[in-house]
């Protein structure tokens, strides 16, 4: 298949309850020239929900993947996207959350499944135990709310017959719903709700991810033309401009192309030829 136009002209099917289309519509029309992005409402929170009640049994590429598929068979269409998301302690300093996305595209026409994935520190995510309307009030002064919606429950870890409030975004019912579960229960546990319609700055991270996505699908193989000729890699030795020794950033990208097994390096797309002495071991140990 030509692989400039593999997806040029064909409607693509986004995967969503919760306006992700907008998201993700943009950069795919701009960048693959789909034609039209339609929305299949299947229940996404099947595969997994951030507040507790519904286990994710698949890792995230596999649950976006999954949901891509759910809406090619609901839908009937031969093109879907969905996307998974997980907030993770980031492992170089674990107080601070990294939101990882996973966008999976699923062709039914060649069969493929594109994948790609995209890390960024920029999340709003926290949550805390509340014995009191006070200690609520306290934690959520300190939250981006009410443009970042909240979640309520009885307890930090879900249980059967528990009550879940989601998508707060007034003062009057988070104080209504604070009280109820505070009498009821004497705690409280109050978090993020991390649905990306309810947490702006998860879309923006969606969308980022899908720019990104465009940009990596409408790159070509240059042996066999197929698209997503991917970035597998960062390869660390970019030389230091005082010495000459390699440094730990990357002086060159790895691609793969899925299809036909090809692998080429190619330089930074920021252009750099050598590394700041500050960055150097040698020259800065
Ligand atoms: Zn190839
Ligand atoms: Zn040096």
């Amino acid at each position: 298949m030509a692989g400039a136009d593999t997806f040029r002209g064909r409607p693509l099917i986004v995967a969503t309850l919760h306006g992700k289309e907008r998201a993700i519509g943009p950069a795919l029309r701009a960048r693959l020239g789909v034609a039209e992005v339609r929305v299949a409402a299947i229940d996404t929170e099947r595969f997994g929900a951030f507040s507790g009640e519904v286990t994710r049994a698949l890792d995230p590429r596999a649950a976006a993947e999954a949901k891509a598929r759910a809406a090619l068979a609901e839908s009937g269409g031969e093109l879907a996207i969905a996307s998974e998301g997980s907030f993770v302690p980031y492992p170089a300093a674990p107080l601070l959350t990294l939101d990882e996305e996973w966008l999976v595209l699923v062709d039914a026409r060649d069969g493929r499944a594109h994948a790609h994935r995209h890390a960024t520190l920029d999340a709003v995510f926290a949550g805390r135990r509340c014995e009191s309307l006070e200690a609520l009030l306290e934690f959520v002064a300190l939250q981006p709310f009410p443009e970042h919606a909240l979640v309520l429950r009885p307890r930090e870890h879900w249980r059967t017959g528990d009550g879940v409030h989601k998508g707060i975004v007034d003062r009057p019912a988070l104080e209504r719903i604070g009280r109820e579960l505070l009498d009821a229960h004497g705690e409280l546990w109050v978090e993020t709700d991390l649905r990306a319609h309810c947490n702006p700055t998860r879309m923006r991270a969606i969308e980022r991810a899908a720019s990104a996505f465009a940009e990596e699908l409408a790159t070509h193989c240059p042996r066999c033309d197929a698209p997503h000729f991917r970035v597998l890699r960062s390869l660390p030795g970019l030389p230091c401009s005082e010495c000459g020794e390699p440094t730990e950033l990357a002086r060159a990208l790895e691609r793969r192309c899925d299809p036909c097994g090809h692998l080429a390096e190619v330089a930074r797309p920021d252009g750099l030829r050598a590394a700041d002495a500050a960055q150097c071991g040698a020259c800065n140990p």
